[in-house]
């Protein structure tokens, strides 16, 4: 790609815009841009900052630079910072910050061929995200920067090097897409020509298939609680919301019996073949997690652990109060049908729902179904999902482990 000659356009944001990048955000929305006349999709641009919305820049005035960006012209998130420094080889920059993602994968995930490699803002490089599954990564563009052909053919050579897989998949999202007013696409290989692979995860065998999975194949921001989970579980045990048996799997290394739910018939599909892939007996049903769980405890069923890993209820933080209900109807089943002593394993990966929310909510289920819960780990994302502190939204998975009385 060739240098930035000192051209680069200019975005000027209003005082609050700045406000925010000073608070350690990254991130600009459209209502705090004042100008980005002519600013190509997806450009590197200079970010300045005007401090009143009806100033427009004079040779008089001297605007403060606080960095480069890419921008979009589609999204409300207008601005991604990619440097509080001037930006004039993104290329050189993008490869360096690969680099550190994978170095930073080699010192802090273990026991796993399957990670993600890249974490969009939680490594520094906004609207890319790479997972990896054993031999083939999957790969996904979620802005317009780094939709580019230029920034594709950046990470996918830095990639192809490093981490030298069979093939690179790409998984698109059609609704980001149409957010950003990319063009239609289809899923499929980037490059190389294997498409499905096995990978483990402390020790548990999974399948993995690029272009039939579901969402992202697996969920490796789960991977650290699997273990924590099946660490403390034992006798009988319910996971509900199961997909292809991420928790199944690792409880059925300590319990006696283990049943999966979901409503999805080819993820249980999947998770069978995953069973028998590590020799498991595991009994899968497909069912509306809700009607199974009233069902279960008005029959008066009980276990020794459950595990609730619904998908995220709150998609915006106007339905929150709708999200926090489900979960509570949830988490009070499920208390009902533990014996004493038993484990509740009880998740939310809704960005909206904070974890104070969630633990509010079992607190509440606790108390509406006379159990005394007493925490055992209260977790989140595995740490190839690097949350960072000034940027709330690297924040999303919530985990809780408790022993009810
Ligand atoms: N625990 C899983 C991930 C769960 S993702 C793992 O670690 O791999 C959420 C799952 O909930 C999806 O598999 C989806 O098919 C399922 N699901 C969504 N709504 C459901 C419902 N009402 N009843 C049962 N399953 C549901």
């Amino acid at each position: 790609m060739a240098k930035n000659a000192g051209a680069q356009p200019v975005v000027a944001v209003s005082r609050r815009g700045g406000d925010r990048l000073r608070s350690g955000h990254v991130w600009v929305y459209r209502s705090d841009v004042i100008e980005a006349k002519g600013v190509s999709p997806g450009a590197l641009v200079t970010v300045q900052e005007l401090s009143d919305k009806s100033v427009r820049p004079t040779r008089a005035q001297s605007p403060r630079v606080l960095g480069s960006a890419l921008y979009s012209t589609a999204s409300e998130i207008a601005v991604r910072m990619i440097s509080p420094k001037p930006v004039d080889d993104l290329a050189q920059l993008v490869r360096e910050r690969i680099r550190a993602a994978i170095t930073y994968r080699e010192r802090f995930v273990q026991d796993t061929n399957a990670y993600r490699v890249i974490f969009s803002e939680g490594d520094f490089l906004p609207g890319l995200i790479v997972d990896r599954y054993n031999d083939i990564l999957s790969a996904q563009t979620l802005t317009q920067a780094m939709d580019s052909e230029a920034l594709r053919n950046v990470f996918v050579s830095e990639l192809r090097e490093l981490l030298q897989p069979d093939s690179i998949a790409e998984r698109v999202d059609p609704r980001v897409r149409k957010l950003e007013q990319l063009p239609e696409k289809q899923s499929g290989l980037i490059f190389g020509t294997k498409t499905s692979t096995e990978f483990q995860m402390n020790g548990v065998r999974f399948l993995y298939d690029a272009i039939e999975g579901q969402k992202t194949g697996a969920f490796l921001d789960q991977r650290e609680n699997y273990a924590a989970a099946g660490q403390f579980a034992r006798g009988e045990a319910l996971d509900v919301f199961c997909y292809q048996g991420g928790f199944a799997l690792h409880l059925a290394r300590n319990c006696s019996k283990v049943t999966g739910v979901d409503s999805s018939r080819p993820a249980l599909e999947i998770a069978e073949k995953n069973a028998g892939l590590n020799g498991r007996e595991i009994e899968w049903i497909e069912a509306n997690a809700f009607d199974l769980l009233r069902d279960y405890s008005d029959a008066g069923r009980l276990y020794d652990c459950i595990v609730l890993d619904p998908p995220a209820f709150a998609k915006s933080k106007q339905n929150l109060p709708t999200a926090l209900r489900g979960y509570k109807e949830l988490n009070l089943r499920a208390l009902k049908m533990l014996r004493p002593g038993g484990i509740l394993v009880t998740c939310s990966c809704s960005y909206h729902v904070s974890a104070a929310d969630l633990l509010d909510t079992v607190a509440s289920a606790a108390l509406d179904s006379h159990r005394i819960l007493r925490l055992l780990e209260n977790r989140s994302q595995a740490k190839d999902h690097p949350t960072v502190l000034t940027i709330p939204e690297t924040a999303y998975l919530k985990c809780l482990i408790a022993v009810v009385s």
